[in-house]
């Protein structure tokens, strides 16, 4: 059995090797036809309002699950999708089904609920960008503030001025527009002030670090109370701990997502965590 079983791992080294060279094909060819199979799917992750406990919004994350190599994570086949101009039809696909889901928790009664949608550069930077968001809005004639489109500074900053004016445009349609990832990138607070900029999402690395490195608690202290002199709203992502939680609510975060409170969840979980939900488990 031994024996079988190092066969056995030599065989599926060997497969994985061969695997390796053709996984990007697999995984170029199933995306190609995972819209149409239904393979993709959205899951939904809450921000919650730290002054309140209300629940304020949620956050699209997409998944995939491929009929031939099952769950692929976001951080794999996105940059496939990216580098193959896949992303496009799958963002379009993402927005109106954000956007659809989002009107019908409205209808339920969940009025103001935001939705936070995650922006691919590839998508940003296509002509008929706010177009094809203006289109989408204008038909599930869902609120355009209740649309938030999640941007990095790495979208922004190579063509600053050209990326300005379009989110310029999404500003007049209403859109909220957050900065996903801070303090990732270029960190330009001096810049991003001049940008319609409404919300800040500190990125989840700083908040990971938070108790075991003093120097991330400055960092987050100084960028909560940098951006709310420049009257963005701002958000920790990646809260995992109750004393995170704590320590956020301290410094006047204004809203927090994380495991703490609970992991992506799907559409029917969704519905169950809304129903359900005390803002007093979290108000102390
Ligand atoms: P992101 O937009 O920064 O999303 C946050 C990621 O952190 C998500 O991972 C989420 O599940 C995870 N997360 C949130 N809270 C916690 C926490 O407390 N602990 C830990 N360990 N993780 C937490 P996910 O869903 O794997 O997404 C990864 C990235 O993929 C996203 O980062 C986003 O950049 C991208 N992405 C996801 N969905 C889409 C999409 O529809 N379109 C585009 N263009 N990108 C997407
Ligand atoms: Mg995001
Ligand atoms: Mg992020
Ligand atoms: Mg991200």
């Amino acid at each position: 059995a031994k024996a079988n079983g190092k066969n056995n791992f030599e065989l599926y080294h060997t497969g994985l090797r061969m695997e390796n060279e053709t996984r990007q094909m697999v995984l170029e060819n199933g995306l190609r036809r995972a819209v149409e199979k239904k393979e993709l799917f959205l899951q939904y992750h809450p921000l919650v309002n730290l002054t309140n406990g209300q629940i304020e919004g949620v956050e699209a994350l997409l998944r995939w699950n491929s009929s031939e190599l099952g769950r692929i994570s976001p951080a794999e086949f996105i940059p496939i999708a990216e580098e193959t101009g896949l992303i496009v039809p799958i963002s379009e696909w993402v927005i109106k089904q954000a956007c659809d889901d989002i009107k019908s928790l409205h209808i339920m009664g969940y009025n103001g609920l935001k939705v936070s949608i995650n922006i691919s550069g590839i998508h940003f930077n296509q002509d008929d960008f706010v177009k094809n968001i203006s289109d989408i809005i204008q038909h599930t004639n869902i609120f355009p503030h209740c649309v938030d489109l999640e941007i990095t500074e790495s979208i922004i900053m190579p063509n600053a001025p050209e990326a300005n004016n379009k989110l310029v445009k999404l500003k007049q349609l209403g859109i909220k527009l957050s900065i996903d990832d801070f303090g990732t990138g270029y960190s330009s607070l001096s810049y991003l002030h001049r940008l319609p900029i409404d919300r800040l999402k500190i990125d989840q690395s700083f908040i990971k670090k938070l108790s075991a490195y003093k120097e991330d608690a400055s960092i987050v202290q100084a960028i909560i109370t940098m951006a709310h002199t420049l009257n963005l709203v701002v958000i920790a992502e990646g809260v995992e701990r109750e004393k995170h939680l704590r320590f956020l609510a301290r410094e006047k975060c204004d809203i927090i997502q994380g495991y703490y409170i609970t992991k992506p969840v799907s559409w029917n979980d969704l519905l169950f965590f809304l129903e359900t939900w005390d803002p007093q488990a979290i108000m102390k």
